[in-house]
């Protein structure tokens, strides 16, 4: 993968930007809750096959005040950045565009990422433009044949100062064509920055990422592979639970974005589990303790965590480095 490439993901790659703004977030005492992930509705427009947040209940929303009160409390806490997610499809939230106003206005950076059948429904210029820095478009159906990739060039036509990106499940019956009909658009498409291809997170599929990988590298630089095989241990004090937690449509901050599958084993519920519940959103504080991530047993994040517990760590003989 081309290093620049690594702007664009969060998880398992060494963490850059952490390393290059540590003066900013992270001092012996205290750790700013930088970039903080919003769920803003559990609802979904999708049915994807694969589904991780299959179990949560789908009535389950953030109130447009509830909203507001985020971006304010967060904001006297440092945060800098959010980015709106699911949990379910933060599209399917009625008061979505006002928040992203609201929050934009307030100085906040902002991402979103979307399943697309809204915002890439129709080609025309929508109201987050000019207010989002990135969207990232992931694709609900990665193995019938049957997607209409030209979502993607609507989305990106209704988000022209925005970078576009594309997530991409695979999955063992991955259909390689969708993939290469997504590709032709991502290849011709100025604002669309990359193509991410992410092994299903529940069923690991290596056959079908050997297949991706083998017919999609070679045609673009702005192809990213995303593996999923960590085993890590999570860490006891997870600190990334306050550099980058979650909020959940129930109120609840979570330590980080991945609840649902971290524990390991079979026992998915596919749900946000409530024993990953840190507290509600604004009884959150720079003196909230980390999370003890000790029942994680496939961090994504145990590089951030390392290098957090690194940063706050007086080391010996500093010049021989
Ligand atoms: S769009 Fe996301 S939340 Fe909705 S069904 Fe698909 S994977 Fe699940
Ligand atoms: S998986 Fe566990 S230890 Fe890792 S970041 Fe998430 S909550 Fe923390």
């Amino acid at each position: 993968m081309r290093l620049e490439n690594e702007s664009f993901v969060g998880s398992t790659v060494m963490p850059w930007k952490l390393l290059q703004r540590h003066g900013e977030l992270v001092s012996k005492d205290e750790i700013v809750p930088y970039c903080v992930q919003i769920f803003p509705t559990f609802k979904c427009n999708g049915k994807c096959r694969w589904c991780d947040y299959r179990g949560l209940d789908r009535s389950v929303e953030l109130t447009a005040g509830e909203l507001r009160g985020i971006a304010d409390h967060f904001r006297k806490l440092g945060t800098r950045a959010f980015v709106l997610s699911g949990g379910g499809e933060p599209t399917m939230h009625e008061g979505l565009d006002e928040f992203i106003a609201y929050a934009h206005g307030a100085g906040f950076h902002l991402g979103v990422v979307t399943n697309g059948l809204k915002w890439g429904a129709r080609g025309e210029v929508l109201p987050a433009n000019g207010k989002v820095v990135w969207v990232r478009m992931s694709i609900i159906d990665t193995e019938t044949g049957k997607y209409d990739v030209k979502r993607l060039a609507r989305l990106a036509a209704g988000l022209p100062d925005a970078e576009i990106g594309v997530s991409f499940t695979v999955t063992n019956a991955v259909d390689v064509g969708t993939a290469l009909g997504l590709m032709d658009i991502v290849e011709s498409t100025g604002n669309i920055t990359h193509i991410k291809f992410v092994e299903d997170i529940i069923n690991f599929a290596p056959e079908g990422m050997a297949r991706i990988r083998e017919t999609c590298g070679p045609i673009s630089e702005k192809c990213i592979f995303q593996d999923r095989l960590s085993r890590e241990q999570g860490a006891e004090r997870c600190l990334v639970s306050l550099l980058k937690p979650t909020i959940g449509a129930d109120g609840y901050v979570y330590p980080c974005g991945c609840v649902q599958f971290v524990r390991g084993g079979d026992d998915y519920d596919f749900t946000m589990p409530k024993e990953f519940r840190m507290a509600r959103w604004n009884e959150f504080s720079r003196s909230t303790p980390p999370f003890n991530g000790a029942i994680c047993r496939r961090c994504p994040f145990d590089r951030h965590n390392r290098i957090l517990a690194g940063l706050r760590t007086e080391f010996k003989h500093e010049r021989f480095i």
